[in-house]
């Protein structure tokens, strides 16, 4: 039986991790067979997580919390949880291989997942042209031409960065302003190789072994048009990982867990949530970490209470 059980790796999971065992709790971290680290193991330079001037890439990061996590005793394991019940004082979590682990309490950190654009080929041509992730993906469109959806900072910092490799990138917005930050959408209008579609969706992409094109809907025209490409990055987004809690744990209408005010407490006792699973607004590294700091807090208050 352990203290805590915390689920989820990037720096929300981490942080509530270095705060826990700092305590002496001794946390046990799911930290998922394919997922570890979160989100920013898809991601190149983290230019605004504070005290890195010089900027750090975002794997490194993640290493880096996870060395300090286990430096003060966490244990860090690479399972995936499938099941949870939370019901009881005992939470107990179950995992893929069959086995169950219990604690007196559970973190819940277990971020958000890409947005999908919900075509009928997007499944298909997953990882045959369709990709959600530029930097896993985007050596294989050397002197290619692609495109990416969306006009937040993914879409911008994947369109700078797939110009390394692509000959041609295409940034298809479905509106004619863009909602990423000024210093990134400048870094994307400076750039040559990327030419902006606006106001125009995505509604079809065209191909059998691959992506050959897509078609684009203009929204203002209602006109059609088809693209030739070679790949499609998809950065619409992405929506909060909640399957495992669905009834058993209240959602807000975004769709994240609700907490209680400014706590991670959630609407079952003894069970924590922190970062982008209950951040519908702000979604950043530093903001998951400090989300994570109040998770293990709330997480030592109550167990402190249980007498543990
Ligand atoms: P986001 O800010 O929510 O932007 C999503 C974009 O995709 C929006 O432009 C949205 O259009 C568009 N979109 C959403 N659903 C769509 C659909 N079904 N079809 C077509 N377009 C769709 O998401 P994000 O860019 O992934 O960023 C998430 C958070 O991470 C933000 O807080 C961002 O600042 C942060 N982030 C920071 C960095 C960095 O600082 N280095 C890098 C990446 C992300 P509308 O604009 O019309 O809604």
């Amino acid at each position: 039986m352990r203290h805590i059980i915390i689920i989820g790796s990037g720096p929300a999971g981490y942080t509530a991790a270095i705060y826990a065992s700092r305590a002496g709790l001794e946390p046990l971290l799911f930290a998922s067979s394919v997922e570890a680290g979160g989100e920013l193991m898809n991601t190149t330079e983290v230019e605004n997580f504070p005290g890195f001037p010089e900027g750090i890439q975002g794997p490194v990061l993640m290493d880096k919390l996870q060395e300090q996590a286990e430096k003060f005793g966490t244990t860090v394991s690479y399972d995936d949880v499938t099941e949870l019940d939370l019901s009881g004082e005992i939470k107990k979590v179950t995992l893929s291989n069959g086995d169950v682990h219990e604690a007196h309490a559970v973190i819940f950190a277990t971020g958000s997942a890409y947005r999908k654009l919900g075509l009928s080929d997007e499944e298909r041509l997953a990882g045959h042209g369709i990709s959600w992730c530029a930097t896993c993906d985007g050596f294989f469109f050397k002197e290619k031409t692609i495109a990416v959806v969306g006009g937040g900072d993914s879409a911008m910092e994947e369109a700078t960065f797939l110009t390394r490799f692509a000959s041609k990138v295409y940034v298809i917005h479905r509106r004619d302003t863009l909602r990423a930050s000024k210093i990134m959408q400048q870094r994307a209008f400076d750039n040559e190789k990327i030419e902006f579609i606006w106001n125009t969706e995505v509604v079809g992409v065209s191909g059998e072994e691959g992506v050959e094109g897509v078609t684009l809907r203009n929204i203002l025209s209602g006109e059609t048009t088809e693209l030739p490409l070679n790949g499609l990055f998809v950065a619409i987004g992405n929506d909060p990982r909640t399957h495992l809690v669905h009834n058993k744990l209240e959602l807000t209408e975004d769709g994240t867990i609700a907490v209680e005010g400014r706590s991670s407490k959630t609407s079952v006792t003894g069970v924590f949530a922190a970062g982008d699973v209950i951040d519908p607004t702000y979604r950043q590294a530093v903001t998951a970490a400090a989300s994570g700091t109040v998770a293990a807090l709330d997480a030592e208050h109550y167990l402190a209470a249980l007498g543990k």
